[in-house]
């Protein structure tokens, strides 16, 4: 570790961090909430809820047409939100950011828009085995309606990518690969840059699902050089309802709209439309607008913290975890990447995940347990489901022992 990640760690204050989001101050059936459901979504700390009642509260109007002051403001906040979006990824432009609803909205966009454009009966899309079902029933859609055909990269048993099965899986006909950056499910990081180097050499584009990386650790893509690349800001202290599509400037210019309506065109008569330019042709109708001034608020409160101190600390907590977790009887972990986020997927023997996420919620602590909307996955861990628990940045390490003896009086309980 360097020694300015050392410094910044020193400043990873979890019990004032903590004190920024008041929902995690309550008892749940009498005991201490410990909220360790935070792939699914994480909590929202005071300084978001107020940058959304700010906007409600000082400058509730619509964005882009009104010529009145509290128009300009809601048009600056709405704007101000797509510049910070652009320099927390680092996005070469503003108008390679398009706001969706979500992650899942994102992947809808390109598999209609760009999807519907480029592919034809026989192309091939590659994803992996490990991908939650937002990226898998878009493709699925355009297997039916047009006979794409849709692949899996399988995985190994260590819950990492197979990456030498690449040669075998990508043909001629591959058009694009779209594939999670972090596990929703495993944890594992995919070394998504050398999937993208590898695709780019047979001029195959590549979709990156982002939406457990860009909450947990710092994400360029530049660097990466993604061609789109898909996040949700619920999932990152934000409000629901607010995602990111950032995409390659040239490939959204050359992209038809995927909804149509107001805010989208450059012009309309009866006998057609036109379209507006970037990225508005892509945002129909009246937007999530509070939801700009949420997510803006979300990310300067992550950047405040640093992407880096993020991921180190949830990284130090998640391995503290899993080496607590492997101690406790009949525990099964799944996913043993090294390089890893903080989702821990497990099953205790002879414990149905829904009866064990029972046990721990009437201990006070939120877990999940399902199929994780990643149900091929499950299909090649031969199981039905499986419990998760997953750490954010308010988790601190005695919730993680309390999280612990839990487990172990259920091994004792059921
Ligand atoms: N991809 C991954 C890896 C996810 O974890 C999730 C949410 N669980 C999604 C996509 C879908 O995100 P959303 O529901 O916010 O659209």
């Amino acid at each position: 570790m360097n020694t300015s990640v050392i410094e910044k760690e020193s400043i990873f204050d979890v019990e004032k961090i903590r004190q920024d989001f008041p929902i995690l101050d309550q008892q749940v059936h009498n005991k201490p909430l410990i909220y360790l459901d935070n792939g699914a979504t994480t909590q929202k700390p005071t300084q978001v809820i107020e940058a959304i009642s700010s906007y409600y509260l000082n400058s509730n109007a619509n964005v882009h047409r009104g010529l009145h002051e509290l128009a300009e403001r809601a048009t600056e906040g709405y704007e101000n939100c797509r510049k910070k979006v652009t320099s927390f990824i680092n996005a070469p432009s503003e108008r390679s950011i398009v706001f969706t609803r979500g992650t899942t909205e994102s992947i809808n966009l390109v598999a209609n828009s760009w999807g519907r454009k480029y592919l034809k009966e026989g192309d091939e899309v590659l994803l992996t085995e490990m991908e939650h079902h937002s990226n898998i029933v878009p493709w699925h859609l355009l297997a039916e309606q047009i006979g794409i055909v849709v692949k899996f990269i399988p995985i190994n048993s260590d819950g990492t990518l197979d990456l030498d099965s690449l040669d075998e899986l990508i043909s001629t006909k591959t058009k694009l690969i779209s594939v999670t950056h972090m596990s929703n499910v495993l944890g594992t990081i995919n070394p998504v840059k050398k999937i993208i180097e590898r695709a780019h050499q047979q001029n195959i584009k590549v979709l990156i699902d982002a939406a457990q990386s860009v909450p947990n650790m710092p994400v360029d893509v530049q660097n990466m050089d993604c061609d789109f690349l898909a996040f949700s800001s619920h999932k990152m202290v934000g409000p629901t309802g607010m995602g990111v599509l950032f995409a390659k400037e040239d490939i959204l210019e050359e992209m038809p709209p995927f909804f149509g309506g107001g805010e989208m065109i450059s012009s309309v008569t009866k006998a057609g439309s036109s379209w507006a330019g970037l990225p508005y042709k892509f945002e129909a109708g009246t937007p999530n607008i509070a939801g700009a001034f949420g997510l803006s608020g979300a990310i300067d409160y992550l950047e405040k913290i640093g992407m880096d101190n993020i991921q180190s600390y949830k990284t130090r907590l998640t391995h503290y975890a899993i080496d607590a977790m492997q101690r406790v009887p009949g525990m099964q972990i799944y996913g043993k990447a090294r390089d890893r986020g903080s989702a821990v997927s497990f099953n205790l023997e002879g414990i149905h995940p829904f009866d064990l996420a029972q046990f721990l919620d009437q201990n006070g602590i939120a877990i999940r347990a399902g199929h994780h909307c990643a149900q091929p996955l499950m299909e090649s861990l031969g199981v039905n489901g499986t419990a998760r628990a997953s750490f954010y940045i308010y988790n601190t390490f005695q919730e993680v022992d309390i999280f612990i003896e839990k487990l172990k009086k259920a091994t004792d309980f059921f």
